[in-house]
């Protein structure tokens, strides 16, 4: 299979050569061709998988077939859940139609809208959004969604996860009716399915696992350990392994923040990256870790949905995640492209139902190994601790444990892929 054979216009192909891609993966083998037929699409893809330039590509090939007016109306939208998804998408909107006569902007909050309205202003065909600030926006008069002929929802699940789906709803009324629309999600949960019923109409339905699932590429390692002792052990394994660019993941904005800083106390340069903090931050994090110049970069699980960072060797779970198919997202960030990865979890006794949990899923038993001077408490209790609970209360029943036993079936049987309609993150917004 080759980009030529699914159809895509010669400006195309040169920035997808000019990209370095040879082949298109899965999930553009399958979804390029009825995009281009002018299909709505119903595509079950996460991040890892080129889903981007899987809608990218045919709507700008059906975008540049179209004659182009003068004045440019909006014509299509992309909405993502986070300002990095969206910087991210637009980066590649602008990569794959540099051969074409078409132009994009990107908007998000948490910086000036000056520079976004001015852009828009000029004209655009193609924008990339977050639904605050395109919602904001429109409201101010500042851009109209009228003429938008394709619209996308880009990571549903976790729009719906964000709490948005009340803003989704408010775009869908602005747009017209009569549209091609194309809908990513990672999972299918009863709420997302009957959001695709609300948004398309007659649908393709398309799938592709990740190239690298978890299971086969990535080397996965848990080490028991007492909760007390996590960070010296985070701190012993990055500093004794020499390693150069690790990915942490942690459950909350404030366990980000203090790991962060005991990380920098420890002379590891690190950076956290989440919901609260500021735009320029978080891209100044981000970019520090591309560079090298931050060695950790500690995020949560919402924060780093998303991020491109290619070929990235370590990712360590400081603390598991209460959702199952959140750990499959988390080591996802290792072993891209094909490069072996490692994906190491810090488990302590009240995260043994969730790493249970995680073995169901992605069906196998992960090796663990216990480091001399970081054993595990074997008094702890098993119990998982309630977010925003004092450790030491920990060791009562907690609503989590019963949650959590809802996971079951492997990743890749995609009819279980997601039982999760019921449940919800405990640190829902971070
Ligand atoms: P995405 O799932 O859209 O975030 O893409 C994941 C990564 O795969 C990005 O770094 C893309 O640049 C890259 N990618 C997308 N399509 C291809 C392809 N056909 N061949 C090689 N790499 C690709």
């Amino acid at each position: 299979m080759s980009f030529k054979l699914l159809g895509l216009s010669e400006p195309l192909l040169k920035a997808i050569s000019k990209k370095g891609y040879e082949t298109p993966s899965p999930i553009q083998a399958k979804a390029i061709p009825p995009v281009l037929e002018g299909k709505d699409v119903l595509a079950s893809a996460q991040t890892g998988t080129g889903k981007t330039a899987g809608f990218t590509l045919p709507l700008l090939h059906l975008l540049s077939e179209n004659p182009k007016e003068k004045y440019r109306p909006i014509r299509a939208l992309i909405l993502t859940p986070t300002r990095e998804l969206a910087a991210q998408v637009y980066a590649n909107v602008k990569e794959y139609s540099e051969f074409l006569n078409l132009r994009s902007a990107v908007i998000f909050g948490g910086v000036n809208q000056k520079p976004q309205v001015a852009t828009i202003k000029q004209g655009i065909d193609v924008l990339v959004a977050t639904p605050g600030r395109l919602l904001d926006l429109e409201s101010q008069g500042a851009l109209s969604l009228k003429r938008v002929e394709i619209f996308v929802l880009d990571e549903a699940d976790r729009m719906l996860d964000m709490g948005f789906l009340r803003d989704i709803e408010r775009v869908m009324k602005l747009m017209p009716d009569k549209r091609q629309n194309l809908m990513f999600s990672a999972t299918f949960s009863k709420d997302i399915k009957k959001l695709a019923y609300t948004i398309l109409n007659n649908p393709v339905q398309v799938e592709a696992t990740p190239e690298n699932t978890a299971v086969e590429v990535i080397q996965q390692k848990v080490h028991r350990v007492a909760k007390g002792k996590k960070t010296g052990l985070i701190i012993k394994l990055i500093s004794e392994g020499n390693w150069k660019q690790v990915l942490v993941f942690s459950r909350t904005k404030h366990g980000a923040n203090k790991l962060t800083k005991n990380m920098i106390s420890a002379g590891i340069t690190a950076a956290a990256i989440h919901g609260n903090k500021s735009q320029g931050a978080r891209t100044k994090a981000l970019a520090g870790f591309k560079n090298g110049s931050v060695r950790v970069l500690v995020a949560t699980d919402i924060a780093a949905r998303g991020l491109d960072i290619p070929l990235l060797p370590h990712v360590i779970n400081y603390e598991l995640p209460n959702i199952s198919e959140d750990y499959v997202h988390r080591i996802g960030r290792t072993g891209r492209a094909g490069a072996s990865g490692e994906a190491i979890s810090l488990v302590s006794a009240d995260e043994t139902s969730y790493l249970r949990s995680i073995e169901k899923l992605i069906n196998m038993k992960i090796d663990v190994e216990i480091i001399e001077g970081f054993e595990p408490d074997p008094n702890a209790s098993t119990e998982p601790i309630k977010q925003g609970q004092n450790r030491n209360q920990g060791r009562g029943r907690s609503s989590n444990s019963k949650s959590n036993s809802r996971n079951s079936g492997s990743y890749n049987k995609s009819a279980n892929r997601n039982k999760s309609s019921n449940r919800r993150r405990s640190d829902n917004r971070n």
